[in-house]
């Protein structure tokens, strides 16, 4: 099958990738030239695991180009993914400028019957929308389809190629057919949907999502206050098949560019038709609050932090990714100098992307996690990269001139950090636990 993807952003290029991997013919297309330059001198614009190997391979075999002329590309796709940003405009609402410009670009370009998909996070309603944008500039036949999707950074090839599920929302069965056999070698679990039900299926996913993690921070922290370790706890809720153990780890909070997002573009959906999605508010609450435990924490350990000198390890939202947007670490950076203190930073991938989002005197900006820590009072862990969690302790306290060590996303065992000669604050349990009861059998 010919596909254009437009946008190659964490979504279109690992879906459009992906699509090639499979065997398919894939123009990606996006409007930043300086993306599709990389990509054309074999490289990959954004970190992925895995992603560089893929697009040389399938570049190589003539499956998979790249260029900035949608038209050209919608021209000769028989199926044309729209996956470009969906942005939140001040007031929580998904910014729709880059969905309606594409859409507008693909009717103008259409040659001939298409699928037209919306795999971007979109509200209730767009994919109506694109269709009226597209039959306004075109009036030969077409068909619209939302295929939401659910990849994580840091595991996206693996998520793409391996799904948990495909939601189709069309009502046309010709592009059914279509996206079925597509996604048929990637899993059984194939959902075909109206259209509206698949928009929000994906603001759902993300929502109870991001209402697991609020949950058990709010454990977290009544843990903290009676005594009561919150991965104990959140081991034991895990076991229970009703309640699952994924995202149930208590840390900072959720950030990046699809949690923080999609919780608020639903809550204006549900403004927009008069409901009052008191639930999901709280959940947002709840993670604006979480991620300033960190401060909390260095406060009460180090009293003031004016002047006093805070290593940050890890500017991603999460691990494995090169994506800064969102991240507890820009709050959380922005309000320690706000407060007077002076921070050396470090990650292994994203300091670049941070720093041409929020750079500032008081940044020291640093090659290592150890020249991070050095001379510094208190380490801040907000990102739980591999590295950290690997890192010899006792090396770093012999760098630093302090010993406060505040984990915000329970990477250390207590003991190896007591071991260390450091004092340790991490999420939703007591630096000495009281001890399990061991039963001999
Ligand atoms: P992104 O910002 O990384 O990429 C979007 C790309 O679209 C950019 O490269 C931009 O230059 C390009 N673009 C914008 N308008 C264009 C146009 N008219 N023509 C060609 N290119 C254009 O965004 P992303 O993270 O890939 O997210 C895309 C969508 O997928 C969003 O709606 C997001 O909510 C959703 N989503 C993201 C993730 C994720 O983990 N990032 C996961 C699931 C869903």
């Amino acid at each position: 099958m010919n596909i254009a993807v437009i946008g190659t952003g964490y979504v279109g290029l690992v879906s459009g990738i992906c699509y090639a991997e499979l065997g398919h013919r894939v123009l990606c297309v996006d409007n930043d030239e300086a993306k599709i330059n990389i990509l054309r001198t074999g490289g990959i614009p954004i970190y992925e695991p895995d992603l560089l190997e893929l697009s040389i391979k399938n570049a190589a075999a003539n499956r998979l180009e790249f260029t900035t002329d949608l038209a050209y590309a919608t021209r000769h796709a028989e199926l044309v993914i729209i996956a470009v940003g969906t942005p939140p405009l001040p007031s929580g609402e998904a910014n729709m400028a880059y969905i309606e410009s594409a859409a507008r670009e693909i009717g103008l370009s259409m040659n001939g019957y298409k699928v037209i998909c919306v795999k971007s996070t979109v509200p209730v309603g767009t994919n109506d929308r694109v269709r009226s944008l597209i039959s306004g500039l075109y009036d030969g036949a077409f068909d619209i389809a939302s295929l939401p999707e659910f990849l994580r950074e840091g595991t996206a090839v693996r998520d793409t190629l391996y799904p948990d599920r495909i939601i189709i929302g069309t009502d046309s069965t010709a592009a059914a057919e279509l996206l079925t056999d597509l996604h048929k070698p990637l899993t059984d679990q194939i959902i075909v949907t109206d259209i509206r039900s698949a928009e929000m299926i994906k603001y759902a996913s993300n929502a109870f999502l991001a209402t697991k993690i609020s949950f058990i921070n709010e454990i977290a922290n009544i843990c903290e206050k009676v005594g009561a370790d919150v991965t104990e706890v959140a081991k034991g809720m895990g076991l229970d098949k009703r309640i699952g153990s994924s995202f149930l780890r208590a840390g900072i909070g959720y950030g990046g560019s699809c949690f923080p997002k999609d919780t608020k573009a639903l809550i204006q959906i549900a403004g927009n038709v008069e409901y009052d999605f008191k639930l999901l508010k709280s959940v947002v609450e709840v993670n604006k609050h979480q991620r300033f435990s960190v401060i909390d924490k260095l406060q009460a350990a180090l009293g003031d932090v004016l002047g006093r000198s805070i290593c940050i390890w890890g500017l991603a939202f999460k691990p494995e990714t090169d994506d800064v947007r969102d991240a507890p670490a820009l709050e959380i950076i922005h309000r320690l100098i706000e407060l007077g203190a002076k921070v050396q930073v470090y990650d292994p991938i994203a300091a670049g992307n941070f720093q041409a989002m929020y750079d500032h005197p008081a940044i020291g900006w640093c090659s290592t996690a150890l020249e991070a820590a050095s001379g510094c009072e208190a380490l801040c862990l907000l990102t739980e990269w591999k590295e950290f969690a690997e890192v010899d302790l006792e090396q770093v306290r012999s760098v630093m001139i302090g010993t406060v060590l505040i984990d915000g996303r329970n990477v250390y065992d207590d003991l190896r950090v007591k071991a260390a000669g450091m004092n340790y604050y991490p999420v939703g349990r007591s630096a000495e636990p009281v001890q399990a009861l061991k039963i001999s059998k």
